[in-house]
């Protein structure tokens, strides 16, 4: 299958390239990174630390959608909707790992589902896709007296917060307990807040070195307190799933899917 990498100069985005060169059916199409990156017109391969691919890095997206079945992207938010708007063009199936989209590139999204197969997810990993599941089935069986907290860590140049995955965890939880996520949710707590709400679900954030990606929520009851847990040490699991996924669209047909669909979960 011929897949292509937006953003391959980034730390997922040479993730992405050195899995692509390793796993069997793929091969690296096209890639591209920022106009404005010194690396353009490099060897992709050169670029993730391997040898040389034979792929030139491009300086705008519209080339690698025209040479690819499935194009990977995990850059920046600001971009999603342009990206989304190529894929719809070239009839080529989108892989989209990027997080911080808004509102309206969510509406984007599923607007272009009805039109190409898409996979977004703002975790591609398969540890944190089960953990959402696992975090659904608690929320569901435990009273709604446990409070529910969300607390994640990442390295000092992640540029949203909460992470996606922390958002989308907290969403699992809502959905087990049948409640509505943006009423539950407190994203910021600062100054005199006043106690805890009954059925808020809270959000805490750190940032520091050179943390993948730790997640942890609780359920915290009277008496006892129940954490689940998923720390990332590495960034190849990401590259791994958005590789699967990439491979799963294959004949797929349109729809805006997530990794629950692609693992099977
Ligand atoms: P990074 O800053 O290291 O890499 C981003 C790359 O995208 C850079 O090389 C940048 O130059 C490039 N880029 C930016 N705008 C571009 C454009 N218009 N065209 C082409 N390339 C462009 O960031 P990162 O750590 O690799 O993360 C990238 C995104 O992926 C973030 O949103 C992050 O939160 C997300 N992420 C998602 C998952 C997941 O599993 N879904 C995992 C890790 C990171």
């Amino acid at each position: 299958m011929r897949i292509g990498v937006l953003g391959c100069a980034g730390r997922m985005g040479r993730s992405l390239v050195r899995q692509i060169a390793s796993t069997p059916g793929c091969v690296l199409a096209a890639v591209c990174d920022r106009p404005d990156f010194p690396g353009i017109g490099g060897d992709a391969g050169v670029l993730a630390d391997l040898e040389p691919l034979g792929v030139t890095v491009a300086e705008g997206p519209a080339a690698v959608f025209a040479a690819c079945e499935a194009v990977i992207d995990f850059t920046s938010p600001l971009v999603t909707a342009g990206h989304v708007a190529l894929a719809v063009a070239h009839r080529c199936a989108l892989v989209l790992g990027t997080t911080g989209l808004s509102g309206d590139v969510e509406a984007v999204l599923a607007e272009a589902g009805s039109r190409i197969a898409i996979v977004a997810a703002p975790n591609m990993s398969l540890g944190v896709n089960l953990l959402a599941g696992l975090v659904k089935r608690v929320a569901q069986t435990l009273e709604s007296s446990f409070d529910i907290e969300v607390l994640e860590m990442h390295h000092r140049a992640k540029v949203d917060a909460p992470s996606g995955t922390a958002l989308a965890l907290g969403r699992a939880a809502a959905a087990g307990r049948g409640v509505a996520f943006e009423d539950a949710a407190v994203r910021v707590r600062d100054g005199h807040t006043g106690a805890r709400r009954p059925g808020e679900i809270g959000f805490a954030v750190l940032r520091g070195g050179d943390v993948v990606g730790d997640h942890v929520v609780m359920f915290a009851g009277d008496g006892e307190r129940i954490e689940l847990a998923h720390r990332a040490s590495n960034r190849d699991i990401y590259a791994r799933g958005a590789v699967t996924a990439a491979l799963w669209t294959r004949g797929r047909p349109p729809g805006l899917y997530g990794m629950a669909d692609v693992l099977g979960l």
